[in-house]
C-alpha cells in the first residue's frame, strides 16, 4: 500500500508493511525467516547490496540451532563452509583444547567459520525465498515513533527519499546503531576501548598437528590482554586478526599495518604457523566496537543483535546473541499480534541477558587474567572433578549460555570465582 503526503518541506511516498526490519546481517535475516513462518508480511531494509564483508565469521554451535529453527539449516550444511568443532587457546607455556563433543548439554557439537559475505548473503536468500521483501541499498535515515505507527524516512542509493510505516520495527542494524543513536539510547560500555587489526591470508598451514576444524585463539607472550585469532575457512584462506586497548596499538605503531606485522613477529606459535603464509590483502581496522543501550525495546520497536549490545569478540558470541534475539523477538511479536498480553521486559530483555551476562563475565575474566588461569590450568590425569568442569565450560565455548542447568550460566560470577581459587591453589583443593 503506497500513499503519497507532504512533510515540512519534501513530498514523500508512504509504504506499509507490517513488520520492517532494519538490516539484513544474521539478525535480520533470522528475525524475518521466523516471522514468515508464522504468516506475517516483513520488509528489510538493507543499507549495501550483498555480497558485502562483514567482520565475526566464527559461528558457535548454538547458533545452528537458531538457523535449524528458522528452516535454513540444509542451506547451510550445503554451502561448504569449513567445519568447526571447538578452539584452542595457546599461550606462552601451554595450550588447551575444548571440543564440543565434550559439552555437558545435548544440542550441536558443531558448526562453522563463514566468510560473512557469502553467509550472510545465502541467509538472506534463504529469508527472500521464504517470501521476505528485501529492498537493497536502501539506508534508514530517521524515525518517528510518536505520531501514530512508527514510521522510517528511508534514502535509495541516488539519495530519493521515502517513508515506511508498520506495526512493528526490528531494529537489526549492526554496529549501524540505527535506533540506539536515532531516539537517543546508547549508553556507554563498561568495557574499555579496544580495537581490532584484521586480516584475510592464504594461510598455507602444513603442519601436521595443526587441527583445520579449530579456531585458535593466542596469547601474546608479555601482554596478557592482547590476543589473535586465527580462523580457517574452507578454502585454504584463514582470518587472522589482533585485539588489543586502542592506545597500546598505538604506542606500538600509528601504522595499522606496521603495528599488526610487528604483534605477529612476536608471537612464536603464529610466526611458525604461517611461515608459508600469502599476506595478500590489506589490513582493516575496528575499535570502539563494545556498545549497550538504556532499553532494548520500546513502544513499537525492538533492537537485536549488535544493535542492542555488543560485548567482545573474544568467545566469537555475537552472531549467537543477534539470532537468539532474533528468534526471542519472533516469538513475542507472534503473541502480540494474536492481542495475547506481552512484556518485553520479562520475556525479551531478561530472558537475552541471561546469556549475554554469562559471555559478560567470561569476557572480563579473559581480560584480567582469571578465566586464562583457568583454560590453561593443567590438569592431573583422572581428575574427574576438572573433567565435569571442562564439559560445563565447553557447554559455554559453545554458546549454549541460555541453559540453566549449566552452573556457569546460572551463576557466572559466582562459579567463576571458585574455580578461579582452586586452580590457582591446586595444593588446597
Ligand atoms: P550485522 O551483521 O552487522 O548486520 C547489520 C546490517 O545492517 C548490515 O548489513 C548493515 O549494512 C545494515 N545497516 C546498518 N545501518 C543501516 C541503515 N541505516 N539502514 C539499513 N541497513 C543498515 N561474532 C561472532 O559470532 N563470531 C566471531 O568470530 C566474531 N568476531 C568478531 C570480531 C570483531 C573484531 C568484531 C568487532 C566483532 C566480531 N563478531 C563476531 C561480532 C559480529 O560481527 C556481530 O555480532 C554480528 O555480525 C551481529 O549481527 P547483526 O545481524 O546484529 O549485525
Amino acid at each position: 500500500m503506497v500513499a503519497k503526503h507532504s512533510g515540512n518541506r519534501r513530498e514523500f511516498m508512504t509504504h506499509r508493511a507490517k513488520v520492517v526490519i532494519i538490516g539484513a546481517g544474521p539478525a535480520g535475516s533470522i528475525a524475518a525467516a521466523l516471522l514468515l513462518k508464522k504468516g506475517y508480511q516483513v520488509t528489510v531494509l538493507e543499507r549495501d547490496i550483498f555480497p558485502r564483508f562483514c567482520i565475526g565469521e566464527s559461528l558457535l554451535p548454538q547458533c545452528m540451532e537458531f538457523i535449524k529453527e528458522a528452516g535454513m539449516l540444509e542451506a547451510v550444511k550445503a554451502a561448504n563452509f569449513q567445519l568447526k568443532t571447538g578452539a584452542v587457546f595457546i599461550n606462552n607455556r601451554c595450550s588447551a583444547e575444548f571440543d564440543f563433543v565434550d559439552k555437558f548439554n545435548d544440542g550441536f557439537n558443531y558448526t562453522y567459520q563463514v566468510q560473512r559475505d557469502r553467509f550472510d548473503t545465502l541467509l538472506a536468500e534463504q529469508a527472500i525465498s521464504f517470501g521476505a521483501e528485501i529492498h537493497w541499498q536502501t539506508t534508514v535515515i530517521d524515525a518517528d515513533f510518536e505520531s501514530g505507527l512508527p514510521t522510517l524516512t528511508i534514502e535509495n542509493k541516488t539519495g530519493h527519499s521515502d517513508q515506511i510505516e508498520a506495526d512493528f520495527v526490528l531494529d537489526a542494524s549492526g554496529f549501524g546503531r540505527v535506533l540506539p543513536r536515532l531516539l537517543d539510547l546508547e549508553t556507554p560500555s563498561n568495557f574499555p576501548h579496544r580495537q581490532a587489526l584484521f586480516t584475510h591470508i592464504e594461510d598455507r598451514i602444513c603442519e601436521d598437528n595443526y587441527d583445520r576444524n579449530k579456531t585458535y585463539i593466542l596469547v601474546h607472550p608479555e601482554i596478557k590482554d592482547i590476543w589473535y585469532w586465527l580462523i580457517p575457512f574452507s578454502n585454504g584462506r584463514c582470518s587472522l586478526g589482533v585485539v588489543g586497548e586502542s592506545t597500546l596499538f598505538e604506542s606500538i605503531d600509528s601504522d595499522n599495518t606496521l603495528a599488526f606485522k610487528k604483534l605477529l613477529g612476536v608471537e612464536p606459535n603464529l610466526s611458525r604457523l604461517l611461515n608459508q603464509a600469502d599476506f595478500d590483502t590489506p589490513v582493516q581496522s575496528i575499535g570502539g566496537y563494545s556498545a549497550r543501550v538504556k532499553s532494548l525495546y520500546g513502544d513499537g520497536f525492538a533492537l537485536l543483535g549488535n544493535a542492542g549490545e555488543f560485548l567482545d569478540p573474544v568467545f566469537s558470541s555475537g552472531v549467537a546473541i543477534a539470532m537468539k534475539s532474533a528468534s526471542l523477538a519472533a516469538d513475542i511479536l507472534d503473541r502480540q499480534f494474536k492481542q495475547e498480553t506481552v512484556d518485553w521486559q520479562t520475556e525479551f530483555t531478561e530472558p537475552l541477558q541471561v546469556g549475554v551476562e554469562t559471555f559478560r563475565t567470561f569476557v572480563q575474566a579473559w581480560y584480567d587474567g582469571r578465566l586464562q588461569d583457568v583454560v590453561f590450568f593443567q590438569r592431573q590425569q583422572n581428575d574427574r572433578q576438572m573433567a565435569t568442569i571442562r564439559e560445563l565450560l565447553s557447554s559455554v565455548f559453545a554458546g549454549y549460555v541460555w541453559d540453566k542447568n549449566n552452573p556457569y550460566v546460572k551463576n557466572p560470577e559466582s562459579r567463576l570465582r571458585t574455580l578461579v581459587e582452586m586452580c590457582r591453589n591446586p595444593d588446597l583443593n
